[in-house]
């Protein structure tokens, strides 16, 4: 046994870089950190505005904003000054009893949606979950036990706890956890026929982010949603925007379903929301809300009033410093300028997305691209091995965006050319259904 378990710390320091064995941090992560994320060696320890900073005082533009989270970038002072404040009095008070701000955030959150009522949770994840037992509870109360099936499309992402994952369709994910929560139906991406064959009287739910982000920016098309709405209409069937990723301003609406017709019955919210502080939400029209009852859903620490004051304050900024402009503006620039580039290196396939939501196709790896843009100051990432994902903050300035595409151009320039990729099933099929739905 003995020899087993050292053979395994072996096997594992063997993998660590000479900076993880130097530095006691990392050294502490190697041994102790569950391994699965796969990061570079550096350590972010402060940040200010749409820049961030190493352990080393090397400066990053950061166009990843802690992956759609940093909308008001780094310190925002009116965020700072209310989580200052807030800590002071009280951080938790759990959900026995009321707190100032859960209520005044839940009401300007309804008035943002068009939806009737909130729950708060802690992650993007557990919002999901709770969208999906809303739907069950709904769906049974008003057509029967049986009407229990959920569709979700192919291409998609909604997060990593077993329900979440099980609506979720990337295979590497899934697959080593089964069995998941039965009952999902995966469609094709963008594809009315197969929507139509699936969506059948015993369907509680369909879940779309109205723009696809892990998979890929990839936008549902107007004539899918809106099928999807008539469906859901006509079966009872909740429509669920996941909007954790693409909603609260990302596109530059209050809500990426407000470029499609018809209203979804339960929107998912987190990411943003909390200015960085770990709050999600699903919120859901009259009809559907009406199906909880105290005791059916609950949450220790969702919705605390440390997080909600600061979630008041996320919304109250973007709403008083005119930020959806802004975002508008300063994508409509920066997807110009990635189109330039597109002009120039003939590996970039595409640029897609709306707003500080874009992705730059590649028809080459893109992990180098990534890593190069690291060394030369830029925070992007990639998804799907070959599309470059730009989540920039909302406050970012048309000088930041001159700034990131010149790195951007740079990068490009300089970076030996990757193989090319063989396309992979799922990218195909989406890539597939937009084309056909343009
Ligand atoms: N849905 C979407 C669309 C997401 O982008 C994500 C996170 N990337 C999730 C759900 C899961 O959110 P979380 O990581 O906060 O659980």
């Amino acid at each position: 046994m003995k020899s087993k378990v050292q053979k395994s710390k072996k096997s594992a320091s063997a993998g660590r870089s000479s900076a993880a064995k130097a530095n006691p941090i990392l050294r502490d992560v190697s041994r102790h950190l569950m391994n699965t994320y796969r990061r570079s060696d550096m350590i972010f320890t402060h940040g200010r505005g749409c820049y961030v900073f190493d352990q080393t005082g090397k400066k990053y533009l950061d166009f990843l904003g802690g992956i759609a989270v940093n909308a008001l970038g780094y310190s925002y002072p009116d965020l700072v000054k209310t989580i200052r404040r807030e800590a002071g009095r009280a951080v938790h008070v759990s959900n026995l009893f009321h707190n100032p701000f859960q209520g005044p955030l839940a009401a300007k959150l309804a008035k943002w949606s068009g939806m009737d009522r909130v729950f708060f949770t802690n992650s993007g994840s557990e919002a999901v979950e709770g969208a999906l037992k809303l739907a069950r509870v709904a769906a049974k109360k008003s057509g029967g036990a049986g009407k229990t099936r959920i569709l979700a499309l192919e291409n998609s992402f909604h997060g990593r706890t077993f329900g979440a994952l099980s609506i979720t369709h990337t295979l590497k994910y899934r697959e080593p956890f089964e069995p998941l929560v039965p009952g999902v139906e995966f469609v094709g991406f963008n594809d009315v026929a197969d929507l139509e064959a699936k969506f059948t009287g015993d369907v509680c739910a369909i879940v779309i982010e109205p723009l696809q982000g892990e998979g890929g920016i990839f936008p549902v098309s107007e004539a899918f949603w809106t099928r999807a709405r008539e469906l859901a209409t006509e079966h009872g069937a909740a429509l669920i925007a996941d909007e954790i990723q693409c909603g609260l301003g990302r596109t530059g609406r209050e809500f990426a379903y407000q470029r499609l017709p018809g209203m979804p019955d339960i929107v998912v919210v987190a990411k943003p929301l909390g200015g960085g502080l770990p709050l999600g939400a699903f919120m859901a029209s009259e009809k559907f809300a009406a199906a909880f009852s105290p005791g059916l859903h609950g949450s220790t620490f969702g919705g605390g009033p440390l997080v909600c004051a600061t979630g008041l304050v996320f919304l109250d900024v973007v709403e008083r410093k005119h930020l959806l402009a802004n975002v508008r503006t300063r994508g409509a620039e920066l997807r110009a300028g990635l189109k330039r580039l597109a002009t120039k290196f003939d590996f970039i396939r595409e640029v897609r997305g709306e707003g500080l939501m874009l992705g730059v196709d590649l028809t080459v790896e893109g992990a180098p691209y990534v890593a190069e843009a690291l060394k030369q100051g830029l925070l992007i990432n990639c998804t799907h091995e070959h599309i470059l994902r730009l989540l920039p903050p909302f406050i970012l300035t048309a000088q930041q965006v001159k700034e990131g595409l010149n790195i951007l151009e740079s990068v490009f320039a300089n970076t030996e050319r990757p193989a090319a990729l063989q396309a992979t099933p799922s990218t195909t099929v989406a890539a597939q259904a937009l084309a056909a739905a343009r």
